[in-house]
């Protein structure tokens, strides 16, 4: 919605010319019928939209893996793809950015940390770049309740920042969701995760940093609100007016950073041991952490289950190449399967 909200306050610079959603048909043919564009529903409807239209920009913004034939299919005809569904970097990184080379296809990133990355770097050479900060609000569990296996789903779904779906909500507030930015980060700007780092930084108004090898860093600040970003995805190379104020610096009282607590967020360093697996382990920890983040949702696991789902699902992953759609899927099939076994 708020990608419609960016075109909707530039009726000149864009045109929807088709709109695919898995449920929410009403919503999706008003809208539809709002934009001149054409409306698409249920299971396969991106996949669909892309195979029927021709587009400069495909926004991607599905829930979890679904997103990825649709970016696939898109890639190949040549569309650019704005990428807001993680997973699909996350799962299939290797293959979509290779994909992507092949056919001159750019990334347009709308992840607030991805853009405002793609901001700082704008046109550096890689070897001028020597690391990338994504900043983490932290969510809403960053010092308390001390002891989290209590957390009951209500309050895991009460993010202090942000207002977004079920699932990346939960994400946030496991930090899995910074642990896939961190994967997401390493194919979009080919940096090694050893040079990822996360700080976390509560105000949300630093949205990511990139240092440079003459000792420079770079930051992106605005206030908190996707808009910007996906503004920026769609207007790249330029910039375009928007009704948001800038910041007002000397009204913020403060900006904080601090490390992530380690033995709070496992889920950080689960992302860290699946890229060293490499192969399909990263496909592996995505599935296994949609279907954890179900389970709780579900009220079959507790709060403190998912990142121990996860991480029974990453051990007793067999080693798995990554080398087509295919294998991603049956990974993803995989882990899912095992821990629907084990439960
Ligand atoms: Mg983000």
């Amino acid at each position: 919605m708020n990608a419609v909200d960016v075109v909707r306050s530039h009726p000149d610079d864009f045109k929807i010319v088709a709109l695919a959603v898995r449920s929410s048909r009403e919503r999706c043919e008003a809208l539809a019928r709002e934009f001149g564009a054409k409306a698409y529903c249920g299971e396969n409807a991106a996949l669909q939209a892309v195979e029927e239209n021709d587009a400069d920009i495909c926004l991607v913004a599905t829930v979890g893996m679904s997103g990825l034939r649709p970016t696939m299919a898109a890639i190949a005809k040549g569309m650019d793809i704005a990428l807001a569904t993680k997973e699909v970097m996350v799962m299939a990184g290797e293959l979509v950015t290779a994909e992507a080379r092949r056919r001159g296809v750019r990334f347009l990133p709308v992840d607030s940390e991805h853009s405002a990355i793609f901001q700082c770097i704008a046109g550096s050479a890689a070897d001028e770049v020597s690391g990338l900060v994504l900043t983490a609000s932290g969510g809403p569990f960053l010092d308390e309740p001390e002891d989290l296996s209590s957390v009951t789903v209500a309050q895991a779904l009460n993010h202090p920042r942000w207002k977004m779906g079920p699932k990346v909500t939960i994400d946030s507030s496991t930090m899995m969701n910074k642990g896939f930015e961190v994967l997401e980060a390493r194919w979009l700007f080919d940096v090694p995760v050893e040079r990822i780092d996360v700080v976390v930084h509560p105000e949300s108004i630093v949205h990511s940093l990139v240092t440079f090898v003459d000792g420079a860093t770079l930051a992106q600040l605005s206030p908190p609100d996707m808009r910007v970003a996906i503004q920026y995805a769609l207007t790249w190379p330029r910039r375009l007016r928007s009704e948001r104020a800038a910041l007002d610096l000397a009204g913020l009282s403060r900006l904080t950073f601090r490390r992530p607590d380690p033995v709070r967020f496992p889920c950080l360093r689960l992302v860290r041991e699946a890229m060293k697996r490499g192969g399909c382990a990263a496909a592996v920890l995505a599935a296994a952490d949609e279907w954890a983040v179900q389970a709780f949702l579900d009220g079959r696991i507790p709060y403190t289950g998912i990142a121990s789902a996860v991480e029974r699902c990453l051990d007793a992953a067999p080693e798995m190449p990554c080398a087509s759609v295919e294998a991603v899927l049956e990974a993803d099939r995989w882990a899912r399967a095992t821990l629907n076994q084990g439960s």
